[in-house]
């Protein structure tokens, strides 16, 4: 992973403000894996996406997640804190794709999800119509007695075993964090998505980036571009001058 500067996280920001979630966790990580091209950054299966998404983050804001939830029962707003660590999952082999699975009497042939997909998925604008589209991608055959089977003529329980397979085989693509609510106790398991998570932080880092650009332009007549170049401390300093 290579280090970023403020400048060019500034423009990975600016660029992936028009994009979609999935696009703009792509544009991220493209900045610190300049050697991974647009096509390898798009086909890497969700789970392993996100875990690159979360060094991003620590190498960023630090290994500290403050994560704010509400209670779906009382709605009691709390917050939490984690780490890195306790969400990152470490898989030790590489899954051989793509998998094959036998169910009911069905014979599969599937792949993990990645980016690509999730493209396809957000041009679509019903849940029933996503699931289709997702499972026409993914499932690269079916087969009941030898015969070829179209995905719509599957039973929902062959999805769904299809699904939890992919689930356990991609761990990092699917995390949930345990919470409990301090007022009334109601436990429940809230899904975690780092690509909106890493992305709100982000967008907050910027605007105060850029509002520290504006402050110190219009005080010193500095140039933008040697604003941004300048360390956050040495900014800060100057910031607190004018401030005063
Ligand atoms: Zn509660």
């Amino acid at each position: 992973m290579a280090s970023i500067s403020t400048a060019d996280l500034l423009a990975a920001w600016e660029r992936g403000a028009s994009q979609s979630m999935t696009r703009r966790v792509l544009t991220l990580l493209a900045t610190v894996y300049p050697e991974l091209s647009d096509a390898q950054l798009l086909s890497l299966p969700i789970g392993q996406r996100d875990g690159l998404a979360l060094k991003l983050r620590e190498l960023l804001f630090g290994p500290q997640l403050n994560i704010v939830a509400k209670c779906p029962f009382c709605n009691e707003q709390l917050e939490v804190g984690l780490d890195v660590a306790d969400i990152c999952v470490e898989q030790n082999t590489l899954q051989h794709q793509p998998f094959a699975l036998a169910v009911e009497g069905f014979e599969l042939q599937f792949r993990l999800p990645d980016s690509q997909d999730l493209l396809h998925i957000e041009a679509v604008d019903s849940l029933d119509a996503a699931r289709s589209v997702f499972f026409e991608r993914c499932l690269l055959s079916a087969t009941y007695e030898g015969q070829e089977c179209p995905v719509d003529t599957l039973p929902e329980e062959v999805l769904n075993k299809i699904e939890a397979t992919m689930s356990a085989a991609d761990p990092q693509a699917d995390v949930e964090l345990d919470l409990c609510c301090p007022e009334c106790l109601h436990s429940w398991l809230a899904p975690f998505d780092i690509a909106s998570f890493l992305w709100t932080e982000i967008n907050a880092w910027a605007q105060r980036v850029l509002n520290e650009v504006h402050l110190l332009a219009q005080a010193y007549s500095w140039r933008e571009a040697d604003i941004l170049a300048m360390s956050a401390a040495r900014r800060r300093y100057y910031l607190e001058r004018v401030l005063q």
